[in-house]
């Protein structure tokens, strides 16, 4: 049952993501983050040493580390 567990996760996912930021070209070019580990757009992505990281775990990280270096 955890497949059918992870579709509606998915789907749940898909449909907040959707309402946050209205997202055209959907069926746009996409890869697996390797952070989040979501499909996400290519649009964004950065490079890391591991791997593709998505534009939002990229904002996440960017963020993480400007709060560190200001405390
Ligand atoms: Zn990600």
């Amino acid at each position: 049952m955890s497949g059918f567990n992870f579709f509606a996760d998915e789907v749940a996912y898909r449909a907040q993501t959707g309402r946050q930021a209205a997202m055209p070209g959907v069926t746009g070019p996409s890869f697996r983050c390797g952070e989040c580990g979501r499909h996400r757009a290519t649009k964004g992505r950065k490079k890391t040493a591991t791997g593709w990281r998505c534009a939002g775990c990229h904002q996440a990280r960017e963020c993480r580390r400007a709060i560190k270096e200001a405390a």
